[in-house]
């Protein structure tokens, strides 16, 4: 099943995507009761991101010739930071071009949505949590990320995390590709099969410290092809099987 959130004349609802594309409005909640899909969205759909998280947990480095790019060492565990939920963008979304920085990048990224509470969840049982998996787009201030002690501004800037178009629970994750095209120019190429830690090892390690929620989300880390964007570009990420994520980049107003 696809679900999705949208904007029903300024209040946002959860929904579900038919095979053939039609929005339905749902009940319920995605996370404890389920959904009841109900009557089909008349007019246009304004979808929003599909998940609100009280944590969207991130991976560096989890492609090894994404980490060699930058020559940075391939980890021997899991390297987490976290983003701000103010970062959330939807699908179409702007993303805001900070003038605080000189070198934004796009991570392509696959993301997992958890749909059980978990507290060190041992890897054999990490995917009994998973709820499903959207796309994720981890929009680096890659300057200040290197200029900064801590990653949390060149990562955590308002709009710094599209997410979406829906939330799909019968994906399979294993070996997908993971691309990232930027104004129609493919940069990012991957595949998750090379993740370093897959996905019930990322769930493992990361509620070892911090209980995962229903709606938290995990983005995976990003494939090789890292390059700058500029304002007036427009970024799809896409993920084999799963959909695509397009924003435009715009300048910050002053
Ligand atoms: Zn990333």
């Amino acid at each position: 099943m696809r679900i999705i959130r949208y904007d029903d004349g300024g209040t946002v609802r959860w929904g579900v995507l038919d095979p053939d594309g039609t929005a339905r409005a749902a009940d319920g909640d995605p996370f404890t009761e389920g959904l009841r899909p109900g009557a089909a969205v008349e007019g246009e759909v304004r979808l929003r991101a599909p998940v609100t998280p009280s944590k969207i947990v991130c991976v560096g480095r989890n492609y090894a010739d994404h980490a060699a790019e930058f020559g940075n060492p391939v980890p021997k565990e899991p390297l987490i930071f976290l983003k701000p939920s103010s970062s959330i963008a939807g699908p179409g979304d702007e993303i805001v071009y900070p003038s605080l920085s000189g070198r934004l990048d796009p991570e392509a990224e696959l993301v997992v949505v958890i749909g059980r509470r978990g507290r060190r969840v041992p890897a054999e049982d990490a995917m009994s949590i998973v709820y499903g998996y959207t796309i994720g787009n981890d929009v680096t201030a890659r300057d200040l990320q290197k200029s900064d002690p801590q990653w949390t501004r060149g990562k955590g800037f308002d709009t710094f995390c599209p997410l979406g178009p829906w939330v799909d629970t019968d994906f399979d994750p294993t070996d997908v590709r993971v691309t990232c095209a930027v104004s129609g120019e493919l940069r990012q190429d991957g595949r998750t099969r090379d993740f370093l830690f897959d996905i019930p090892a990322l769930i493992a390690y990361v509620s070892a410290f911090s209980t995962l929620e229903p709606g938290d989300v995990i983005m995976t880390g990003t494939p090789p092809g890292v390059r700058p964007v500029k304002p007036g570009d427009t970024i799809t990420v896409a993920v084999e099987g799963l959909g695509e994520l397009t924003n435009p980049v715009v300048t910050e107003a002053p």
